[in-house]
């Protein structure tokens, strides 16, 4: 087959080589007569396959043995509430660095359960820049510090994370996710979607330290209470099997490939050649972005007019190029680079971008 190049932002690019095993072993799964569709989520088929998944999260992210790991369907956005359910304290606040669209919508949500210090307000950068990692610090007294690791619509990344001391670091990774190597024991709990470097879409991967999850809020609904999924090892209600399983493939493949070591090097080779063009393009193209905080995941640019923006993707979509165009809510173009996404793609519209600005400039 003839793929297309998938700069979508999610759900994105998968790997090619998990694609196939997926597909060749979709009827009859390794052999076993069914599919991992149809297994029950109580049997052994599937619990195999589950422990090793849980095992290889723990690998790949060397993960400490005070996190608890853990999915849940809902998509991250669910987080947004359940954060601030469990942990933000009845009396205190938590304290949000808003940087973007997601941490954004994070702590809004946030606001309708309690308290909400905006320790960062990235509205008077237009939400191009951060706070310097090195130098921020939450309110001692917050129930938790919460950041969007790297903000897919805006475009712009946390370079190393804040030092928040006795305050719990709650970062949500969804487009940055097992894409570098992080110090797990850094973060009272990371999460993320995975449909953008883990899997398809319909599960959120969740690592949370045990001490805090000791102390969260009682007297939650069932589901959204985290100790109701943690004493069931994830399995309090239907898991979902099938992202399940792209992602214990994903993750072969990312050991495959480096590790999360590897996936750095990828993605800052790959974003390098995107932001080269652009800083070398006497401002045809032109980066938005404050360079400290360039994302190595999506690379958002502008042209001069609207008109010039919808003529690249208008072209780019014909040479087999999909997903370019910037979020709704901002405009430009964007070019997701994940994971999986190969370099040679992006050489490929470094190559088209010269092109177009050779005809248009
Ligand atoms: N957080 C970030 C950083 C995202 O990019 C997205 C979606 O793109 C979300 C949260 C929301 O994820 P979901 O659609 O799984 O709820």
């Amino acid at each position: 087959v003839e793929r297309k190049k998938i700069f979508f932002a999610g759900p994105s690019v998968m790997p090619v080589e998990v694609l196939t095993e997926m597909s060749e072993n979709l009827v009859d799964y390794h052999g076993q007569g069914l599919s991992m569709l149809e297994a029950s989520h109580r049997g052994g088929m599937f619990e195999d396959m589950y422990d090793e998944t849980l095992a290889l999260i723990r690998q790949v992210m060397d993960i400490p043995d005070e996190y608890e790991v853990f999915f849940l369907g809902g998509g991250a956005t669910l987080q947004f509430s359940m954060i601030p359910l469990n942990f933000l304290k009845k009396d205190g606040f938590a304290d949000y660095a808003d940087t973007g669209t997601w941490s954004g919508k994070a702590a809004s949500d946030a606001k309708t359960i309690g308290t909400v210090r905006l320790a960062y307000d990235g509205a008077s950068s237009h939400y191009t820049s951060m706070p310097d990692p090195a130098a921020f610090k939450p309110d001692s007294a917050a129930s938790y510090l919460y950041i969007c690791s790297n903000e897919t619509v805006g475009g712009i990344e946390w370079p190393a994370y804040p030092e928040t001391g006795n305050v719990p670091l709650i970062a949500d990774m969804s487009s940055d996710f097992f894409s570098r190597p992080v110090r797990v024991k850094d973060f009272g709990m990371i999460y993320g979607g995975i449909q953008k470097n883990l899997g398809p879409a319909g599960a959120t991967l969740l690592i949370i330290r045990k001490d805090l999850l000791e102390s969260r809020n009682s007297g939650l609904p069932t589901y959204l209470d985290y100790g109701t999924h943690v004493s069931q090892k994830g399995l309090y209600n239907t898991p979902p099997v099938f992202a399940i399983w792209a992602v214990k493939l994903v993750l072969d493949w990312i050991v495959r490939n480096g590790g999360l070591a590897g996936m750095d090097e990828k993605a800052r080779s790959k974003s390098s050649l995107l932001y080269d063009v652009i800083d070398n393009s006497g401002g045809f193209y032109r980066s938005p972005v404050d360079r400290r905080f360039r994302s190595r995941m999506n690379i958002v640019f502008r042209l001069a007019t609207e008109e010039l923006e919808n003529e690249l993707i208008a072209e780019s979509k014909k040479l087999g190029m999909l997903g370019l165009k910037g979020h709704r809510s901002v405009g430009g173009l964007r070019a997701s680079v994940y994971n999986a996404l190969p370099e040679a793609d992006v050489h490929a519209l470094v190559d088209y971008m010269r092109d177009f600005q050779a005809r248009k400039g």
